[in-house]
């Protein structure tokens, strides 16, 4: 064995199974060393693994799956950053690239809120102005120095004209831009994606994406936690990692979340390969695949956990619910997924009607998980009245516990 490859784990694989499967019975989430020997669980026993997350997921909740009705605002889909699997960002010299002006952001939050959208997803690239000269200048001319600036300023007018609850998803902060945030937003997200530092080295698809470093996330993680900052974070699979590594990078998450209580959903996203990418032709994880890996989360995670999957990147996306999510995260019933293009956002009727088959209602949520909303110091005082104001306006939303 070279000192390259990771421990033996302490428990055996079919051991790990039937302990996991006795921990979920009981509500219990798994411990560090049951975790990691997950990983080694052979694939005919993955159904065994779905069952008991489904299982665990079922304990103590209603039968309800949740999602949120959201638009998308891509305010820049300029980055600093290159990974080699993203076709969002885009080089200024680019046709399609493009930083929208105040008048588009609040013509699509305004055409959002006309579809009973209740939630504005804000999308960007890193940090952009710190590589393209061109966009500091068009910074600039709408008043700003920093992307972030903008950000903060564009997050403001949605909430106080339009009421919809802006979710900010910005990369890489500093604790006074995330508290920035948290005054003129419910809730914000940071994919955590991998903790295997190896995938920014030589050739790895974060060679390019200083802001993707493991450490780096991990830390702002950590400050949107000291912050009390409700915060989606989750998991990109597919993209190089190992299995191992991918429940490493469950355990980091729930470590934040023991510490700090703000992780209010955990994303298991699978890796899309599209064309003209350097990751064009890499294999892509299989339905398989995701289901394990969302089992796997909610073993780790817990039954109060919320576990999600997009609907939209699976073909036949059904069977996630027998793996143990509870969500489906945002569905647009106007803008498209701006990070997958490719892949269209299924009806919400048909949605609520596979739900349905399966035994659960599909209920809408807002963006910040009823759990957060009334948490003394998660939400600023100065939002706390649009978000009652949503859940007043529509009763059907998945309610605060009181
Ligand atoms: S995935 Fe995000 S950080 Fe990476 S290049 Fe695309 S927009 Fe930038």
């Amino acid at each position: 064995m070279t000192s390259l490859q990771p421990p033996p784990p302490a428990i055996s694989a079919p051991t790990a199974l039937w302990d996991a499967i006795d921990y979920a019975q009981r509500g219990r989430r798994v411990s560090r060393e049951l975790a990691l020997s997950l990983a080694d669980v052979s694939r005919s026993h993955h159904a065994a693994l779905w069952a008991a997350a489904a299982q665990m997921r079922d304990l103590g909740r209603p039968p309800v799956v949740t999602y949120s009705r959201k638009v998308f605002i891509p305010l820049t889909n300029l980055c600093r950053d290159v990974c080699s699997y993203c076709t969002f960002a885009k080089n200024p010299g680019d046709p399609r690239a493009h930083t929208m002006s105040p008048d588009e952001v609040m013509a699509i939050a305004r055409a959002g809120e006309r579809m009973g959208c209740k939630e504005a997803l804000f999308c960007l690239g890193d940090r952009p102005e710190a590589r393209w000269p061109s966009h500091r200048e068009l910074l600039k001319r709408y008043g700003h120095t920093t992307t972030h600036g903008y950000l903060v300023a564009m997050c403001k007018r949605v909430i106080e004209e339009t009421g919809l609850l802006p979710h900010p998803n910005a990369g890489v902060m500093s604790s006074r831009e995330l508290a920035e945030l948290k005054e003129v937003s419910a809730s914000q997200g940071l994919m955590l994606e991998t903790v295997a530092d190896r995938l920014c080295g030589a050739g790895g698809p974060h060679e390019h994406a200083p802001d993707k470093r493991p450490s780096t996330r991990l830390a702002v993680i950590r400050k949107a936690g000291q912050l009390q900052i409700p915060f989606t974070t989750g998991i990109l699979i597919g993209i190089g990692e190992t299995p191992r590594e991918r429940v490493e990078a469950l355990l980091a998450i729930r470590d934040l979340q023991d510490e700090y209580g703000h992780i209010q959903e955990i994303i298991v996203q699978n890796f899309r390969a599209k064309e003209h990418t350097p990751m064009a032709a890499a294999g892509e994880p299989g339905l398989i695949e995701l289901m394990t890996a969302c089992a796997i989360a909610r073993l780790i995670m817990g039954p109060d956990a919320h576990i999600q999957a997009p609907p939209n990147l699976s073909a036949d996306y059904g069977p996630l619910l027998l793996a143990g999510i509870d969500d489906w995260g945002g569905i647009s019933p106007l803008t498209p997924d701006f990070i997958n293009p490719e892949a269209p956002w299924p009806n919400i009727g048909a949605l609520g009607a596979l739900c349905q088959e399966a035994g659960y209602a599909l209920t809408e949520r807002l963006t910040i998980y009823p759990d957060y909303i009334d948490r003394p110091g998660f939400v600023a005082p100065a939002v706390q009245p649009f978000i009652h104001a949503q859940l007043d306006c529509a009763p059907g939303l998945v309610q605060v516990p009181r």
